[in-house]
């Protein structure tokens, strides 16, 4: 190298305000202070080995050039057979099923194929980041309607309320502007499940502002009191199959969620704009996994039933420990995140909570503020992962009685 400067350029505009994903942060923090990782929502075990083989298979026998660029025709078949076990309704598997590296493209698939800039697109906060981030590089702009905990609870008290919204708020949210809105169900991180009623506010509201649905359910199998409160698809209420992309992925189903296999469910004219952007982003997406993914969804269904039941297990023993710490729980009827209210351990902030949490007990969480427009509405909460072994759960518990309660 010469002495010369490298020229150096900032990151782009649409970019600079988000910085470092959280979830890159808190997993590089965990392994730096060897804490138990409660933070980014990955399972510490393995998925069912009938998987790594089909994707073995499926690798010998040639499977190993680019796919088509819409998905392989058997995953696009088994997704769309899937769809059809779960609504009733038959979907065209070439043209309005879309295979996408994960959720995460799918997501940026859909702005960029349907969002102009200047319009506008509403998400519910505490959102998933990266919504937030792609609604920027789609050049639009972000309406914020805000989910809140239910109140009156005390430290020790596991609520089983869930977060709601304000009607008001999600009308005055929408407007001539609007494009579309996103609505992720079961949701992270509050692991709320939008009930019918919430739905068909949302879709009565598209219909008359003639906005598209986003719905990201990619924990749409991990539902935990599937009779008070079941997934419902917006898709499926009426007038909304038109104007509804439904998003989907096969990484929490399946516990790989490093094989980045995801989906777009639309009416063909939609996903006709979703696969303008796909073929740019990333054309195809790995092809022996496809092949793997569409064995996952025609022959899965016990290791998802068993899955269930030890999430179900899980999230129980997170939430009792929690509670028993001194934490209000908001226990999540969905997802496998809990996030809780931290007030009694005396920290200003859910950053500050958070680095005491990885310094003083050695264990890794979110600090759900970045989820936020206004920051302060996520200040008390904490968000912790579930997807671990018993003994994970176990010993992140057993870490966090070091933390000691200002008072008592
Ligand atoms: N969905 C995961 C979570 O919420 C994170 C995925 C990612 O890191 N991109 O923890």
């Amino acid at each position: 190298m010469s002495g010369r400067d490298p020229h150096p350029r900032p990151v782009a505009d649409r970019l600079a305000p988000f910085g470092t994903t959280i979830f890159t942060e808190m997993t590089q923090l965990a392994a730096k202070h060897r804490a138990v990782n409660l933070s980014q929502g990955f399972p510490d075990f393995d998925g069912p080995d009938f998987m790594i083989e089909a994707a073995h298979d499926a690798m010998r026998s040639g499977h190993n050039q680019y796919a088509r660029s819409v998905g392989v025709p058997e995953l696009n078949r088994a997704i769309a057979d899937f769809w059809r076990r779960e609504t009733g309704e038959g979907i065209d598997p070439d043209t309005e099923v879309t295979v996408t590296s994960g959720c995460t493209e799918a997501v940026i698939a859909t702005l960029l194929g349907l969002v102009n800039p200047g319009e506008e697109v509403i998400l519910f906060e505490p959102y998933y980041d990266s919504y937030r981030a792609c609604i920027s590089i789609a050049g639009a702009e972000p309406r914020f309607v805000t989910l809140r905990p239910p109140t009156g609870a005390a430290a020790g008290d596991i609520v089983s309320e869930p977060f709601t919204f304000d009607p008001d708020q999600l009308r005055a949210a929408f407007s001539s502007r609007t494009a579309a809105i996103i609505v992720n169900t079961p949701h992270n991180p509050t692991g709320k499940v939008f009930t019918r009623e919430e739905l068909e506010l949302i879709a009565e509201l598209c219909i008359e502002h003639n906005a598209v649905a986003i719905t990201d359910e990619v924990y749409e199998r991990l539902i935990y009191e599937p009779d008070r409160l079941p997934h419902i698809r917006l898709a499926t209420l009426p007038g909304m199959a038109e104007r509804t992309v439904t998003l989907s992925s096969l990484g929490k189903t399946f516990s790989f969620t490093g094989w980045k296999i995801g989906w777009a469910i639309a009416p063909a004219a939609l996903s006709a704009s979703v696969r303008a952007a796909h073929q740019y982003l990333t054309f195809a997406t790995a092809t022996p996994l496809q092949h793997a993914a569409a064995m996952a969804l025609n022959r899965g269904e016990d290791y998802v039933r068993s899955l269930v039941n030890d999430y179900k297990r899980r999230r129980s023993m997170l939430a009792t420990g929690l509670a028993e710490l001194g934490f209000i729980v908001y226990m999540p009827h969905g997802s496998y995140f809990i996030l809780a209210d931290h007030s009694a351990f005396g920290e200003k902030s859910d950053v500050d909570f958070c680095m005491r949490l990885i310094t003083e007990a050695g264990v890794a969480a979110i600090p759900p503020s970045v989820f936020y427009d206004n920051r302060d509405n996520g200040k008390k909460l904490v968000r912790l992962a579930f997807c671990k072994r018993d003994e994970t759960i176990r010993e992140a518990l057993q870490r966090m009685e070091k933390l000691k309660k200002p008072h008592g």
